[in-house]
């Protein structure tokens, strides 16, 4: 059993999607142990990406991320990180398979609607930067 972090970006939020992509994610079999709503600050979207911090799209990345409302997420279940980003598709919407969410969803490589961690050691981290132990269950 395993968890990850999931975000429904901004535009997906706005573009009323919440729904569509929980129920996808239920559909696929993994389970939500964890769910808020949050509207990011511009130096709480820097500290969550701070690992892409030297890259040129980070000013881009962090405005967006702190533009409007967003749904955090642990998604819990078998190999959860991996077909979390099976589910999700490329990061470039234009590259995404059939079905994925951002093949769906998305617009643009800025704009991809949903984020999800990429390894158990970075789930770890993103998971504790949303929520606290009795917040997950
Ligand atoms: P992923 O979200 O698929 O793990 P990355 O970790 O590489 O992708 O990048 C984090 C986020 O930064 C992406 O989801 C996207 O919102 C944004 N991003 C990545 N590359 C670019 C780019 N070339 N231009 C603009 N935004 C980008
Ligand atoms: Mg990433």
């Amino acid at each position: 059993m395993e968890r990850t972090l999931s975000i429904i970006k901004p535009d997906a939020v706005k573009n009323n999607y919440i729904g569509k992509i929980v129920a996808r994610f239920e559909e696929e079999g993994l389970r939500i142990a964890g769910m808020r709503k949050v509207h990011l600050s511009k130096r709480e979207a820097e500290g969550f990406y701070a690992v892409h911090a030297g890259r040129p799209f980070f000013g881009e990345l962090t405005d967006f991320m702190s533009s409007g409302p967003c749904v955090v997420m642990i998604l819990e279940g078998d190999n959860a990180i991996l077909r979390n980003r099976e589910i999700m598709g490329a990061t470039n919407p234009a590259e995404a398979a059939e079905g994925t969410i951002r093949k769906l969803y998305a617009a643009s490589i800025g704009e991809n609607a949903v984020h999800g961690s990429d390894a158990p050691e970075t789930a770890a981290v993103e998971i504790s930067y949303f929520f606290r132990a009795t917040e997950i269950n």
